[in-house]
């Protein structure tokens, strides 16, 4: 049987929707509007992208957005004046400053500048931790993998118990907080990586495998347990022919055409995690706004 495609896309959609939604009845009702500040360094082609589509997005949710272009040169202490800035400015509930930076600056000092309260990203410490110790009623948890948690659990349920996950990856940005999460929902987690034996043989167990690498088509057919949840959140840019021309095309980390036959449900690259990621972001920001205003976190994924 073939795999289902799990279309992030339209959920995505669907999600930016209900946020629209909460963010005009929290203005009309409370007089508040998220703000989201975006801090963009640098000319980097790739970011200056995704920063775009973070502002459009956020502005067609009906939120206030800022974006602080800054210099490649920018020394490090007109960043941190920068963030503080922002930290202390009252229309603002979420912070988020675009990686990667140039190699002069200090990327953890700058990560950890931005108050808790506002980091949207949840890649401060303090979010860090309270995701590690299962406390996630107050925390930012990262977009990426908050985003894939809510296409697995579409298909799965919010209880993973008795299920196996593997997660390929260790990164802090995925891999790391995509394991606290599979873990507060009960699953049986595997972290892997560059340094794990038998890869395929350790994915062959899984019935949920997230693919957080960066090395294209690497998961195979015969890596997969039949039936299971795979959810690909590789971003790889390849050069393919397409009718007799070099094209430049994104692929995932996994092989999509080949492991379509064996998986339950696949994620595709373009269209699975990518837009969810960057929806997760407006959701962070909207319940950063209620929390703000010590209303009850009543946003809704
Ligand atoms: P990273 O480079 O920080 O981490 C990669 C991880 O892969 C490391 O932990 C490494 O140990 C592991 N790895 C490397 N080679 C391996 C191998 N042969 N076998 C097993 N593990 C191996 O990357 P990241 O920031 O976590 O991103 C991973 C991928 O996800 C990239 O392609 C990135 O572009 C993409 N990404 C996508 C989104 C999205 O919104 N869709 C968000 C973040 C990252």
């Amino acid at each position: 049987m073939t795999a289902k495609r799990i279309d992030g896309k339209a959920k995505a959609e669907q999600l930016a929707t209900s946020i629209t939604q909460q963010t005009a009845a929290l203005l009309e009702e409370h007089g508040i509007k998220p703000g989201l500040a975006v801090v963009i360094i640098g000319e980097d082609p790739a970011s200056q992208v995704y920063v775009r589509n973070k502002g459009r997005r956020a502005e067609a949710c009906g939120f206030h957005s800022v974006q602080h272009s800054l210099p490649d040169d920018v020394a490090q202490q007109e960043v941190l004046a920068l963030v503080d800035k922002l930290n202390h400015d009252d229309a603002i509930h979420g912070i988020l400053v675009q990686l990667p930076l140039p190699g002069h600056l200090d990327e953890q000092s700058i990560t950890q500048s931005i108050s808790p309260q506002k980091d949207v990203d949840g890649f401060h410490f303090v979010n860090i931790g309270k995701l590690t110790a299962g406390h996630t009623d107050d925390a930012f948890v990262p977009c990426t993998p908050a985003g894939c948690m809510l296409m697995i659990e579409d298909e799965l349920g919010s209880d993973l118990s008795g299920l196996n996950a593997v997660v390929i990856g260790r990164s802090n940005i995925v891999g790391k907080p995509m394991a606290a999460l599979l873990l507060q929902r009960n699953a049986t987690v595997t972290m892997t990586h560059s340094r794990t034996k038998d890869l395929p043989g350790v994915v062959r167990n899984a019935d949920i495998v997230i693919a957080a690498v960066g090395r294209p088509d690497m998961v195979k057919a015969d890596w997969i347990k039949p039936g299971a949840v795979i959810i690909d959140v590789g971003i790889n840019r390849v050069d393919r022919q397409v009718d007799g021309e070099m094209k430049t095309k994104l692929t995932g980390d996994v092989d999509y055409d080949d492991v379509i036959e064996t998986a339950g449900a696949v994620t595709p690259v373009p269209g699975g995690v990518g837009p969810m990621t960057i929806t997760m972001l407006m959701f962070n920001t909207l319940r950063s706004a209620r929390l703000s205003a010590g209303l009850e976190d009543q946003a809704t994924a």
